[in-house]
């Protein structure tokens, strides 16, 4: 069905997911674990199955006494067999289930529909997968412009129907798709959709401009890392803001600045961003151009460092250079299971690295964005390793998600950020 008074979705011929649903059995493991609200079904938890689906086909899962438990999309090649949309409730996933579920999640973001009606925050996050109820799927809003984040092919079947329902609810300029690494290489379950594709409205010339707290920051919609910026360290960046009255900065993992760009309308005189990525450093500069009229952004110097950051950080300290303030916000180091000492060995280099650069009472931030180190594993890591280097640290604050990245299930939560002093 086209959107009423809107321009039709540019979507090529999709498949429909099968009217016949999958009907699944499971351990009671599984059971307990997908009572408990859990949103994924791993393949190996299952213990029947009435036939063999593709991706996007509906399933249903039934306990142990073949009662309804919930109801989810299959993915024949995933080991998250199930990204389960609806639990304890049998649901007719429609367009008026979608319009549910995007209503919830544009409740759960009133105050920063607020402060987008004020023109102060453009940027947010308006859905957050698993967590706003809509599994495997992100969407960020860039002012006048959608981006769709689909990390599992089981979506491709759903589009139609589910942007109709997104651009009738938000109207916007425009809906861009991106594609996680994973689906992108799955052509076969894509029917010609690529990454970066526009899928409603307007094409796009460049990057787009939106404001966050009162900022203009410019992001890559098509080609950007994630959807273009990472509006999960919105309120961190916020939080450096009120530390950097008359400091010099070292950004670390700069991306396009964002850290840095606080920095300076916080009062910051000297700021460095270092990042592997020149194209994101220059973005970066970029940024700082778009709010010269911001006395302390025109009065700042900016210099950017396109390197490795643990290369950096050695050199810098062979130099004997040093900062007042530090952000490390690195990738997340532990995308599979068995990286997670490797990210813990890396957190702990970045602080004994970092510290050694630090002024007698300068301020530490680090972050951590991997799901797979949880909170308490992250903090004592950092603690121990100033403790090591000599400096034990004093925290200022420990700061986890914004209201619009919230948290459902444990696998949800993965950032933590530690705000500290080094005596
Ligand atoms: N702090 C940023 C987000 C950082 S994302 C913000 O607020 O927007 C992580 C960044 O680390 C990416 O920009 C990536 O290019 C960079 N990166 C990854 N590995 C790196 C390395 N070894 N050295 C320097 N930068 C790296």
């Amino acid at each position: 069905m086209p959107a009423h008074g809107f321009d039709p979705l540019r979507l090529p011929d999709l498949p429909e997911p099968d009217e016949r649903r999958i009907a699944i059995r499971i351990s009671l493991q599984a059971e307990r674990v997908l009572r408990r609200g859990h949103p994924w079904l791993y393949d190996q938890a299952i213990t029947s199955q009435s036939h063999e689906g593709k991706p996007g086909d509906l399933a249903v899962i039934f306990d142990h006494q073949r009662k309804f438990l919930a109801i989810g999309l299959y993915d024949p090649h995933a080991s998250i067999r199930v990204r389960i949309l609806q639990h304890k409730k049998p649901a007719l996933i429609n367009q008026a289930w979608y319009r549910d579920r995007l209503a919830a999640a544009m409740e759960l973001r009133r105050d920063l529909l607020e402060s987008w009606a004020d023109n102060n925050t453009t940027g947010f996050r308006l859905v957050h997968g698993e967590n706003d109820g809509l599994p495997g799927l992100v969407i960020d809003r860039y002012a006048d412009s959608l981006v769709m984040k689909v990390y599992t092919p089981a979506w491709i079947p759903h589009l139609q129907t589910f942007c109709t329902v997104l651009i009738n609810l938000i109207p916007v300029e425009r809906l861009v798709l991106r594609l996680s690494r994973a689906v992108s290489e799955r052509p076969q379950d894509l029917y010609g959709l690529e990454d970066g594709e526009i899928l409603y409205g307007n094409i796009l010339q460049g990057p787009v401009l939106f404001k966050e707290n009162g900022l203009v920051f410019e992001a890559d919609l098509l080609q950007g890392q994630k959807t273009g910026f990472f509006f999960d360290q919105r309120e961190n960046r916020a939080r450096v803001e009120k530390l950097t009255g008359g400091k010099t900065v070292l950004n670390v993992f700069a991306y396009t600045g964002g850290f840095s760009v606080y920095a300076a309308r916080g009062g910051a005189h000297k700021i460095v961003s270092v990042d592997s990525s020149l194209p994101a450093l220059q973005v970066a500069q970029r940024n700082f151009e778009h709010n010269q009229q911001v006395p302390g952004i025109a009065r700042a110097e900016h210099k950017i460092i396109a390197a490795d950051a643990f290369t950096v950080l050695e050199t810098m300290r062979e130099n004997g250079d040093n900062f007042d303030l530090l952000v490390i916000d690195p990738p997340s180091f532990a995308q599979k299971k068995n990286q997670i000492q490797q990210a813990i060995a890396a957190y702990e280099r970045l602080t004994q690295l970092g510290i050694k650069l630090l002024s007698p009472g300068g301020v530490l931030v680090q972050a951590s964005c991997s799901s797979r180190v949880d909170a308490d594993t992250f903090f004592n890591t950092v603690h121990q390793a100033a403790i090591h280097a000599g400096r034990p640290l004093l925290e200022i604050e420990r700061s986890e998600h914004a209201l619009d990245h919230p948290i459902s299930f444990k696998e949800g939560a993965y950032l933590k950020c530690l705000f500290a002093v080094a005596p």
